[in-house]
């Protein structure tokens, strides 16, 4: 399949959560079995000769790409999460929003010191939610090889964010 027909797969939906957002909703994408087989396999491409020693995705559309990855790649996956979310202990970060803040969580212990990440999202937007997961992994002592994305909006500057705090980061559609 190629990009622009897996591209297509995504559609737009304007003024969604709020007046003036245009949102990639990615569950069409992922309704289609043979569009979400091709997206899998080239983040598999991306992620498999990294070998990283776990997958970590970020709340919700990350759990649904990182746990097909990690199955992909025979690795565990370990999920972070919204504020109060998870059952047991947690360590978390706090990170500024355009309005106000928010909070990730992450089951203390589930990541191992020394740990080699790699981290999925369905998309990348400003990189605000990427960046406080990579420092959260960071502040576990673990290192985050990749930060890999099915979708990149170029014009936010996710991107460059992150790599300019020293996380490689890649997207599959931008
Ligand atoms: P950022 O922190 O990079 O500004 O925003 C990315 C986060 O918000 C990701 O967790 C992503 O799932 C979500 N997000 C922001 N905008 C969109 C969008 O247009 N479509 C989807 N599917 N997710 C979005």
């Amino acid at each position: 399949m190629s990009i622009d027909t897996l591209a297509g797969l995504v559609r737009t939906i304007p003024d969604f959560p709020k007046p003036g957002i245009q949102f990639r909703d990615v569950t069409t994408l992922l309704a289609d079995g043979a569009g979400l087989a091709e997206l899998v396999e080239r983040m598999g491409t991306i992620a498999r000769p990294l070998d990283p020693d776990l997958i970590v995705g970020i709340e919700a559309r990350g759990f649904i790409l990182g746990a097909a990855l990690a199955l992909t790649l025979g690795k565990g996956f370990v999920p972070v999460r919204k504020a109060g979310k998870l059952p047991g202990k947690t360590v978390g970060i706090d990170y500024v929003l355009e309005y106000g803040t928010d909070r990730l969580e992450l089951h203390e212990g589930q990541v191992p010191s020394g740990a080699r990440i790699l981290l999925v999202d369905d998309l990348i937007a400003t990189g605000g939610t990427a960046l406080a997961a990579a420092q959260l992994l960071r502040e576990q002592g673990a290192s985050v090889l990749m930060a890999l994305f099915a979708i990149d909006l170029p014009d936010l500057g996710g991107m460059a964010a992150l790599e300019a705090d020293g996380v490689a980061a890649q997207a599959i559609i931008a």
